[in-house]
């Protein structure tokens, strides 16, 4: 059971906003339009994909920052945010002064980087943040997690010198070829290059253009050339995911940036001792949270990979007697950290396979006076396969199979 079955075509897909509901892993409400309530099921989404990103950065170098939600105006002013981006801000005063909730990270991130006297030997540094941000969007662009007023997003920042670019970007795939292997969501690669109206000067962006260009000949990826379409200030690496009702979303980016280390005039001290300009690299794996949340909610329809299920076992005791031992069964499991819970309601038990299924619980455990005498348990999955019998310890070893491959 390595991988994931192939997602048979639904013919009427659903909303994730309604199998968030149904599933209760979030909701919208007119309290805060654009912002999600995150259910309890939900946040089990959340923290385990929080964990395994920050489980894969960290041990890749990255160190973990965290800063402010609110800062002066007057720095995404100098960061060039402002000029650009004012519009989809939240802007307010604080006594007398302008103060912003950040739409981004970048800006903070360079203030904990200028927090030293940083040498050409401290480079690269990666600050990685899973920061809360706040974007002004219009009331009718609004579209469920798809288009939200806040989110926290998996972001990164590399300050690197020139010369390191290549090396970052090339760490920066591995990373990301490995979670969405992992997550066994197929990913596609496009390179952004130098758009007519670019800042700076035309050789170093082309240069590297070339360096990322290179990492990805390096992985052995075929890319699509997006002509025209990198940033003013850099180019980037778009990377897409194609979903089971076949619509394209762009995941994950990689953007190198020569223009905001310059604004911010942040700096390291050379080699010959002098004031040089780092690079920044901005990138982000899953993108925001609430987002790839909904995108796979949709996906899979709500039948997540065991791993990411808010409950991977659900347990029936067939009669009133068999309680105990369903019971027990849960201790044990939930003893190994398995997200199981005993299904008591007053039902019948066709009733309450039923409602598993619906609540796309992927194992079902059915225990009766046959598994209690023989200490084992019968299973079947979400998608109604009889697996039979099995001792409590296979199924243990099976299902934390699943878990460490993430299928
Ligand atoms: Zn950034």
């Amino acid at each position: 059971m390595n991988k994931s079955p192939a997602l048979p075509k639904n013919p009427s897909p659903k909303d994730h906003r309604e199998i968030g509901r149904k599933l209760e892993l979030f909701f919208f409400d007119d309290t805060s339009p654009g912002s999600a309530y995150w259910l309890p099921n939900g946040m089990i989404i959340f923290k385990e994909l929080e964990k395994f990103i920050r489980e894969t950065v960290d041990n890749n170098g990255y160190e973990e920052i965290a800063t402010p939600i609110i800062a002066k105006s007057d720095l995404f002013k100098k960061s060039g945010h402002w000029q650009f981006f004012k519009e989809n801000m939240f802007n307010f005063k604080v006594e007398t002064e302008d103060y912003s909730i950040k739409p981004m990270n970048c800006p903070e991130s360079a203030i904990v980087y200028s927090f030293k006297t940083r040498s050409y030997r401290d480079l690269p540094i990666r600050f990685s943040e899973f920061g809360r941000l706040h974007r002004n969007e219009r009331s009718g662009t609004l579209n469920g997690m798809f288009r939200v007023r806040q989110l926290v997003m998996d972001d990164a920042h590399v300050f690197c010198t020139k010369e390191q670019i290549q090396k970052e970007i090339t760490q920066m795939l591995d990373i990301t070829l490995t979670l969405y292997r992992k997550l066994n969501l197929p990913i596609t690669f496009g390179l952004a290059t130098r758009p007519a109206k670019a800042l700076g000067d035309k050789k170093t962006y082309k240069q590297a253009q070339d360096q990322l260009s290179k990492s990805l000949k390096a992985h052995n990826i075929d890319f699509e050339i997006l002509k025209g379409e990198g940033a003013f200030y850099g180019p980037k690496i778009h990377i897409d995911f194609k979903d089971s009702l076949e619509r394209t979303w762009t995941m994950a980016t990689i953007q190198v940036d020569f223009s905001m280390p310059k604004s911010l005039k942040i700096s390291y001290v050379s080699e010959k001792g002098e004031d040089e300009t780092p690079v920044m690299i901005h990138r982000a794996i899953l993108g925001s949270f609430e987002r790839f949340v909904g995108i796979i909610t949709e996906h899979y329809q709500g039948a997540f990979p065991v791993w990411l299920s808010p409950i991977q076992v659900v347990i029936l005791p067939i009669v009133d007697k068999n309680v105990k031992y369903a019971q027990n069964v849960e201790r044990t499991l939930k003893k190994t950290q398995i997200r199981a819970s005993v299904d008591l309601r007053n039902e019948t038990l066709q009733a309450k396979i039923r409602d598993a299924s619906l609540q796309k619980i992927p194992f079902l455990i059915i225990v009766g006076k046959k598994e209690e005498k023989a200490a084992k348990i019968a299973l079947r999955t979400r998608e109604g396969k009889d697996l039979g019998q099995m001792s409590l310890d296979d199924f243990q070893h099976l299902v934390n199979m699943e878990i460490a491959n993430k299928t």
